[in-house]
């Protein structure tokens, strides 16, 4: 191998990991990828509309068409970006009226999706309000994403993994395997790995050990061909808790290394890596730094 090549690896290596963050799409989604590059991100994570709200006005076509133009602008594709819906929305909600109001609006996030010409759209897989049990939950989260998918097309369905705070489900890779299952079409589902709510719901990411089985776990029960995407936050909490509460890298309980270890660690690449740390102005620092983690 010659020095070109060497060259040409390292800069390979290099764009085969895509680090950014949940920016803001205030203004409109047309805002997202300008903030993105701003950070020096090369991946990012939007809202498509009002993550508080139930109902946003529909996206307009000059504003789709700034969206699309500004992401070929500073050159992100879809598998470098990562929408995330409303945290209203609960695709396993025991209550009929709430769950047929939950399944319209993902519906809807996923049809914004589409006229943004993106493959992915990431969502927490929802709740059991203590009124059913776990495995009526997920099976009901399940049939939300097969009717939505059958009603959509393009965009894939990434479950994010959860701490399990509450009556969220989620917190086990068994969990995501027990959806994965159920989805009709396997080529439109994927997972979202938040490296604080694994370790929060009790994965020990933290010791190389730790890193090491963890990962082994969740290839041989839910397999990183369903990776679309994770999430970067340190934890506020420690492991086990169960409490959803991320930190700025490096400044919680997990530390710096398990961030080291993933950056150097091919099965992580080519999806968008996001920070969600609670301190934006951090991100193009956190960025910068994560990059300068690679061997
Ligand atoms: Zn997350
Ligand atoms: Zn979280």
């Amino acid at each position: 191998m010659d020095f070109m090549d060497l060259l040409l690896l390292a800069k390979n290596k290099q764009t085969m990991k895509y680090v950014g963050a949940h920016v803001s799409a205030s203004g409109g989604v047309e805002n997202a990828p300008i903030n993105a590059n701003n950070i020096g991100a090369k991946a990012f994570a939007l809202f498509t509309k009002n993550q508080k709200q139930w109902f946003s006005k529909a996206l307009t076509p000059e504003s789709i068409k700034a969206f699309r133009d500004n992401c070929e602008k500073y050159g992100y594709s879809p598998s470098q970006i990562l929408p995330h819906d409303s945290y209203l929305i609960n695709l396993g909600n025991p209550v009929e009226e709430n769950l047929r109001k939950s399944r319209s609006a993902f519906l809807d996030e996923l049809h914004r999706c589409e006229l943004l010409g993106l493959d992915r759209l990431n969502f927490h897989p929802g709740s059991h309000l203590k009124k059913i049990s776990e495995e009526e939950c997920l099976t009901t989260i399940a049939e939300s994403i097969n009717i939505a998918l059958d009603k959509s097309k393009g965009v894939i369905a990434v479950i994010e993994n959860t701490a399990g705070q509450g009556t969220n489900l989620g917190y086990k890779f068994e969990h995501l395997k027990f959806i994965i299952d159920r989805v009709e079409d396997k080529d439109r589902v994927g997972v979202c790995l938040d490296t604080c709510h694994t370790f929060a719901s009790g994965y020990d990411i933290k010791s190389e050990k730790g890193y090491e089985e963890t990962f082994l776990e969740f290839e041989s029960i839910v397999g990183f061909n369903y990776l679309k995407g994770m999430h970067f936050n340190d934890s506020k909490k420690d492991i086990s808790t169960r409490v959803d509460r991320h930190d700025s890298l490096g400044k919680g309980f997990i530390g710096e290394s398990l961030f080291q270890r993933i950056m150097n660690d091919p099965r992580f690449d080519d999806i968008p890596l996001i920070l969600e740390t609670p301190d934006s102005d951090l991100w193009k620092e956190e960025i910068k730094w994560l990059y300068g983690q690679i061997n």
